[in-house]
């Protein structure tokens, strides 16, 4: 996957700057999804080209996402060859600091409209050229594109939903990356890499100054998000915000916005059929699920008829009226009432309440509990409770350096009171193992870069007379 960014401004090498790359340098940046290089096939002071190339690893996306009930399933697909979402990923951690328009050596030049051509040799694109024309003429730019035929050898076959395109505009380079930073996903609609915990902060982040005014933001916007429509309206009531005073549709989009922060969508889902996955090769029919929350894992499971008997618990009175109202508790016929009971209570506290199922699930929890009370938590569940099956997940703090808004340091939630490395996470499981007659097994949750893992990860204890 390419993309070249040139400039006939004088001196043209002032790119290497703006950009942050040495025009006499080749780099490799390393993502979660292969290599980014950058390099400049012309460095010249009349004209200056820098390339991005991608190296996806089409195969390794397959592999990971098939064990995690992943977006991709076929090892032949268009990822590695088209501009795709893995480019905005790309140039948000490849280009940052241009992105974001800083550049300390070059500081006028930053807010300088500049003349800037870009290429993008092969870009899916649904709604064709006049979907493009649309996105990109409000904005100024001045676009060439040209439809890829099916097949060279089959003329019949027709033209394929891909393009070469040209866009060329006199514009600030921070304005460009962030108009192809939103616009590409766009374009492509298939689907996202992953969607980042703060979604909608990005895109109203890199749709400032211009997605508000643009013709189309709506159809910019849902197309963005594909089909997680409830971020799709929280993004547009943002957008409106000051135009439309409807204090509704406010209140609705902060507390989307508060359950966007929670997690990130997708891996959601994934985390949920790992977890589900793991209870039913064990047999686990009845399952208690603590800080059950708003009922995400719930809702997976009681759609499964495997599952026997479920019970949530949370200490949030809030989170269970909404997990009542997701799961219709109150429809529920009569005869399935005992199959799903939520109840108030705190993991903090022995409670009889635990006892007797095959299984306990702590999804996303042990994070959100102050380190003195995960000890006491510790001895109510593997001491008193003693489950066959605990199944605990947590985000794996390494991954952190992969969310490019995530500044060092910072937790994923403001709720969390740590997030573990993979290393503390497995040394805790451990010692708790060795106290009360368990063993444990990891497994990654979500996409794995090579350097730091999984966004998520999972510890599966079995209690150890259950073993063969
Ligand atoms: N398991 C859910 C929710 C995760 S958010 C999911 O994956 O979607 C963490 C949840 O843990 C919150 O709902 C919070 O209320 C609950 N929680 C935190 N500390 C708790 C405690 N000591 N006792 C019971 N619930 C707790």
């Amino acid at each position: 996957m390419l993309l070249t960014l040139s400039t006939t401004h004088q001196p043209a090498t002032d790119l290497g700057y703006l950009l942050h790359k040495h025009p006499e340098r080749t780099q490799t940046f390393a993502l979660g999804f292969g290599q980014a290089h950058v390099f400049y096939p012309e460095a010249r002071a009349e004209r200056c080209t820098a390339a991005l190339l991608l190296e996806i690893d089409p195969v390794g996306l397959v592999r990971k996402s098939a064990r995690q009930g992943g977006a991709f399933d076929q090892y032949v697909n268009d990822r590695p060859y088209v501009a795709s979402s893995f480019l905005s990923v790309a140039i948000a951690k490849v280009f940052s600091t241009a992105l974001s328009g800083r550049c300390k050596d070059r500081p006028d030049l930053v807010n300088t409209p500049i003349p800037l051509t870009i290429t993008l040799p092969v870009l899916p694109c649904r709604g064709g050229e006049t979907f493009l024309r649309d996105l990109f003429e409000p904005l100024g730019y001045a676009i060439a594109a040209e439809p890829l035929p099916l097949d060279e050898t089959f003329p019949d076959w027709g033209n394929s939903r891909y393009l070469s395109v040209t866009l060329s505009h006199k514009v600030r380079l921070s304005d460009l990356l962030s108009h192809l930073y939103v616009l590409i996903p766009v374009m492509d609609e298939d689907k996202h890499y992953w969607f980042g915990a703060d979604e909608v902060d990005k895109l109203l982040r890199h749709g400032e100054g211009w997605l508000k005014d643009h013709p189309h933001r709506e159809q910019i916007t849902q197309r963005y998000f594909k089909r997680v429509r409830k971020l799709a309206e929280v993004a547009i009531a943002q957008l409106m915000e000051g135009e439309d005073p409807d204090a509704d549709a406010e209140l609705a989009a902060k507390s989307w916005q508060k359950l966007a922060a929670k997690k990130p969508v997708s891996l959601n889902q994934q985390r949920m059929a790992a977890v589900a996955a793991v209870l039913k090769s064990h047999h686990a029919k009845r399952v208690v699920d603590l800080g059950c929350g708003e009922g995400n894992l719930l809702k997976a499971l009681w759609e499964d008829r495997f599952f026997e008997r479920l019970m949530g618990i949370d200490v949030s009175f809030r989170a269970l009226e909404t997990a009542k109202k997701r799961l219709r508790v109150e429809q529920i016929p009569l005869h399935q009432r005992e199959r799903l009971q939520l109840m108030q209570g705190s993991l903090t506290y022995r409670d009889e309440r635990l006892i007797g199922y095959d299984a306990a699930a702590v999804i996303e929890v042990i994070e959100h509990m102050d380190l003195n009370r995960l000890a006491t938590f510790e001895q109510v569940l593997f001491q008193f409770a003693q489950p066959p099956l605990v199944v605990i997940t947590t985000p794996n703090a390494e991954f952190n350096a992969l969310f490019p808004t995530l500044e060092k340091g910072h937790f994923r939630h403001q709720d969390h009171r740590f997030e573990w490395t993979r290393p503390e996470f497995q040394a805790w499981a451990d010692s708790l193992c060795k106290r009360y007659g368990y063993q444990v097994e990891f497994q990654g949750i979500g996409f794995e870069s090579p350097e730091v893992g999984t966004p998520s990860q999972m510890g599966v204890f079995v209690r150890q007379e259950e073993r063969q």
